[in-house]
């Protein structure tokens, strides 16, 4: 059912409880907090100055961080309020709380037009807990609900969910933001209906995250490019040797089936036919987690079938790539979601590289759809510099790969239908 969005209803004069995401990365310099990346703040801009050319009165909430029920300096939204500001060239007024009576007066003196930016939602525990009392006290300065933290739709929060319900049993609308809209148009519809070939590049580091997508997209791809170190788990459940590559032995007779039903549906399931390895050498050292400290030694292509026993499999080797490549050259859909391999590591970030630049060469010379379904695929195709080059980047991590599983997302089914 098509959700309502802020372009649907009439705000003006009225208190817009806005949920966004500004859960941005954070720096102490010089004993201040300092945002070190404003993606999240600029992404909120669209919906917010719609909202004020409706003239609603906006009240912002948001968490920061895990605070775990603590009020934790360091995780203060005070430093996004004045970012903000910057941002949208108008001053954004900050309460040191996200309920009570000062929240509801400074709500309350709010004009048209005008912007208030709550304390972290998480600074209570009842946030995450969804507590019921909470929510209404959230609720209690709106009139309209706004959910455009994609982000956090996935879970059922106080902010994300209760809210919602409140407003909409006093009579009030709750509506999707314009970057919700856009995740829930692009993750959703436009993936219910593709032009076709759909290509689907799934990568990342475990099957077991994201057979729920896999089960999912075989219903609907022309073709499937898998990488990353999921694909040694399928290598696994084929009979190959994967040497010390990540696997999961428990996943093979998930890869199995997979690989049944693409058979089955006559879906194109391609593997890795050559990989860089590397031989993780243990260096005595820990790390913070207290971890074990491996370095990859002698990076190297694999071309033969097997892994040798004392390597891993750190990325998709050349012939791979072009491979993938080219059946992403004639895609007119094409989903990406994870990494082609350890692309944190330049040695092994070529792979993931190539895929990202067939994918923008397809959306930019064929007008395909490129669609990134979030997280790490999404940080890999910036470090490229290849952000701006595809139709749809997810801000969504989890989010994304639940809303992709088929998924309702709580923060999402609990605004009003159109
Ligand atoms: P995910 O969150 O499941 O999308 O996984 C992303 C992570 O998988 C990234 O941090 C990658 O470094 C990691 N990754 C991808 N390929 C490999 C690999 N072959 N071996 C180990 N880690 C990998």
């Amino acid at each position: 059912m098509a959700k309502l969005t802020v372009n649907d209803v009439d705000v003006r004069g009225k208190r817009v409880f806005v949920r966004v995401d500004y859960n941005v990365p954070m720096e102490e310099k010089d004993g201040q907090m300092v945002i070190n990346d404003a993606t999240r703040i600029k992404e909120t801009l669209p919906t917010l100055e719609l909202l004020i050319n409706k003239g609603a009165r906006i009240i912002l909430a948001a968490h920061l961080g895990r605070p775990k029920g603590t009020r934790e300096p360091s995780m203060s939204l005070r430093p996004v309020a004045a970012k903000l500001a910057d941002m949208i060239r108008r001053p954004v007024a900050f309460v040191d709380d996200c309920i009570g009576e000062k929240v509801e007066n400074t709500a309350k003196a709010l004009k048209d037009g005008d912007i208030l930016l709550l304390e972290n939602v998480r600074y209570y525990n009842e946030e995450e807990a969804n507590d019921a009392a909470f929510a209404e006290k959230l609720a209690k300065v709106a009139e309209i609900y706004v959910n455009d933290a994609f982000g956090a739709a996935h879970r059922a929060h106080a902010s994300t969910e209760g809210v919602a319900r409140f407003v909409t049993k006093r009579g009030g609308k709750a509506a999707a933001g314009l970057l919700m809209e856009r995740e829930l148009k692009f993750l959703g519809d436009e993936l219910e209906h593709p032009a076709r070939p759909f290509v689907v590049i799934l990568g990342g580091a475990k099957v077991s995250d994201k057979i729920r997508v896999i089960d999912r997209l075989l219903e609907k791809a022309d073709t499937i490019l898998v990488g990353g170190a999921m694909a040694y788990t399928f290598k696994l459940a084929m009979g190959y040797k994967t040497g010390k590559s990540l696997v999961e032995p428990d996943a093979t007779q998930v890869a199995v089936r997979a690989l049944a039903k693409a058979a089955e549906r006559g879906v194109r399931f391609l593997l890795p036919t050559d990989n860089v390895i590397a031989t993780p050498v243990d260096t005595g050292k820990v790390n913070k987690k207290g971890k074990p400290v491996f370095e990859m030694q002698n990076s190297r292509l694999n071309t033969a079938a097997d892994i040798p026993e004392d390597a891993e499999g750190f990325d998709i080797g050349p012939d791979t790539a072009k491979r993938y490549a080219e059946v992403i050259r004639h895609a007119k859909t094409i989903l990406w979601n994870g990494p082609m391999g350890m692309f944190e590591d330049a040695r092994f970030a070529e792979g993931t590289t190539a895929v990202a630049k067939a994918v923008v060469d397809a959306s930019q010379q064929n007008g395909a759809k490129s669609i990134i379904g979030g997280g790490d695929s999404v940080k890999a195709l910036n470090k490229a510099g290849l952000g701006d080059k595809v139709t749809f980047m997810s801000t969504g991590g989890g989010a994304s790969l639940e809303f992709l599983e088929g998924a309702e997302l709580p923060g999402v089914a609990a605004l009003s239908n159109k």
